[in-house]
């Protein structure tokens, strides 16, 4: 039996089951793009170059596309001319659901079902075809709801196992919804496609179609307990539902973005797990990890630039702390950082109780403790520095996080800019070695300016020769550092915008030790912003408190 690989719910995978053919959807997503990346456009989504990758793998011999848009077109046509596979059609899929659309689509079907029948010599059978239609599970529990663009297997299996509640699968294909309870009681060919073009078009619609109202319903599921709204780079589509329901949405809400290769899962992954802490009362999961004869607590934060420790005791006070850069791997300077704040307070590991750890390299860092994402661990060591902070700016090495909180300290909404250097610590790293300054120098020349130098670009790349030609220019150092201030102010405004942050603010993170950029940011705020001594220790202060929680909770248990 072959296997026919689609891409669309308006496939009418149905009939080609007729012709007794399996039929699966084509949803894996490659690690990089290999063959696509060479014959491919750039503006063709990362989901046509997977499916190109695919069949150039050898992964795919029959494929049928549907007309959705640009890239699936640009696909067919690539595919076409290449000549690697044994049957190829193309559906042209009319987007609205009315009758005259189902006579059309049922042409198509028919058409589709006689290329179908010439390549194959098999032969259509009714039974086969009445037998093939599935119905949809439904959920009776609080579950949470992928919606926006299709989302790869891998991610979505990623995904999955990241949220503690059921997840379903609400993207593009998945929540194809063909019924066959409607059915005719008839076998005639004519009568029953009739039917099925219209059961079809009358699915849930994509966002591909003209009318998408029906959409709404997912919203309004009793059970519903989260999204998590899915969006493939260049596919603008699901772009423009999320900015309609981002503010409708009455549950918790996050967005993500892939690329369709496994390279972006780890970056996306933060973010949906900081989100599963938010779904739950307490962010971690019943512990192995506790030591009963211990009576200290560590939160380690493994970050992108520097590795964090921070050491308490059972009444939550600092006992030692560690900041080492975090080197060539997370594991070996996570292991030094730890045993050299026990040191310094003359300690040893069987003198922990628990160890929480969180940053970027969480999950590789080989100590005993579970993980929580840095956005739940800054959140708790802000608000247990200072309750009364509502709005968190948490700038790193690699990224920066605004994190909005309420009066619980809870994290209420949170975004991130985690895709490229702007605005960052790395920038800062960066623009100080084009100014020929050290770190500490680039964190006060911009406090005493004279001329207000705007420099349009925070992209590293851009940014880098603008400071270059404003230096060309003989413009003073301090202002040049001051534009510098202004543009990373900017683009944390940006953030601070779609969380909705609030005042009072607080900055973490190492890049809160840069005093120029913490008074542009309160300038554009006009706010006052908090720093503590401890900013770029929050995150690990807050996986102490966590491992202190995590251990209070196990003994009541
Ligand atoms: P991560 O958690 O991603 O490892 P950190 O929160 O430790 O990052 O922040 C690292 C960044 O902090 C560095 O890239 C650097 O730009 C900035 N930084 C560190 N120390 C200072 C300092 N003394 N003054 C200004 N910026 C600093």
């Amino acid at each position: 039996m072959s296997t026919v690989h689609y891409v669309c719910k308006y496939t009418p995978i149905e009939v080609l089951a007729g012709f007794g053919a399996t039929c699966e959807n084509l949803n894996s997503m490659p690690e990089g793009f290999n063959v696509s990346e060479q014959i491919a456009g750039t503006n063709i989504c990362g989901f046509g170059k997977a499916t190109l990758d695919a069949v150039f793998a050898g992964e795919v011999h029959e494929l049928v596309l549907v007309s959705c848009c640009d890239t699936m077109r640009a696909v067919y046509d690539l595919l076409v001319a290449s000549g690697k596979l044994d049957f190829i059609y193309l559906l042209d899929l009319v987007h609205c659901g009315n009758a005259c659309a189902a006579d059309w689509m049922a042409d198509q079907i028919r058409n589709l079902a006689h290329s179908y029948a010439d390549y194959s010599g098999a032969t259509f059978d009714v039974d086969a075809f009445k037998r093939s239609f599935t119905e949809r599970e439904s959920i009776d529990e609080p579950y949470v709801s992928i919606l926006g663009a299709r989302m790869g297997t891998e991610l979505y299996e990623a995904v999955r196992n990241a949220i503690p509640m059921p997840v379903r699968n609400d993207t593009c294909v998945e929540n194809r919804s063909v019924s066959a309870t409607n059915m005719p009681q008839t076998d005639d060919v004519d009568e029953l496609l009739a039917w099925y073009a219209g059961e079809l078009l009358q699915q849930l619609p994509c966002m591909r179609m003209v009318d998408t109202s029906g959409r709404h319903v997912m919203l309004e599921d009793p059970n519903l307990a989260g999204i998590i709204y899915h969006t493939v780079r260049f596919c603008d589509f699901y772009g423009f539902e999320y900015s309609q329901i981002k503010d409708k949405a009455t549950v918790p809400l996050v967005k993500i973005e892939s690329d369709y290769t496994t390279q972006s899962t780890a970056q996306v992954l933060t973010r949906v797990e900081a989100f599963a802490e938010g779904l739950t009362m307490a962010p971690w999961k019943p512990s192995s990890h506790i030591n009963e004869s211990g009576k200290y607590f560590a939160g380690v934060d493994s970050g992108s630039t520097s590795t964090d420790v921070v050491i308490i005791d059972e009444d939550g006070t600092i006992c030692a702390t560690t900041i080492l850069p975090t080197g060539a791997t997370a594991q070996s300077s996570a292991q030094t950082a730890l045993d050299e704040a026990l040191a310094s307070a003359d300690l040893s590991r069987d003198d922990l109780k628990a160890t929480v750890l969180t940053g970027y390299g969480r999950g590789s860092v080989g100590l005993d403790g579970d993980a929580i994402t840095e956005i739940t661990c800054h959140a708790r060591g802000a608000h247990h520095i200072d309750p009364s902070v509502r709005c968190i700016i948490d700038i790193g090495g690699q990224d920066s996080k605004v994190i909005k909180l309420d009066e619980e300290g809870n994290v209420v909404n949170f975004a991130m800019n985690d895709k490229c250097a702007a605005g960052t610590g790395r920038f800062f790293d960066m623009m100080a070695q084009v100014l020929q300054i050290d770190l500490d120098e680039i964190s006060r020349r911009g406090l005493h300016w004279n001329e207000d130098i705007t420099i349009s670009n925070t992209c590293t790349v851009f940014a880098e020769s603008e400071v270059v030609s404003l230096v060309a220019q003989n413009k003073a150092l301090d202002d040049i550092v001051h534009g510098i201030d202004k543009a990373v102010a900017n683009k944390t405004m940006g953030l601070v915008g779609r969380v909705g942050g609030e005042a009072p603010f607080m900055m973490t993170g190492g890049v809160a030790q840069n005093e120029g950029l913490v008074a542009a940011v309160s300038q554009r705020l006009g706010a006052h912003v908090a720093v503590h001594e401890h900013a770029q220790l929050c995150g690990a202060l807050g996986a102490a408190l966590f491992a202190r929680d995590e251990a209070k909770s196990a003994d009541s248990r």
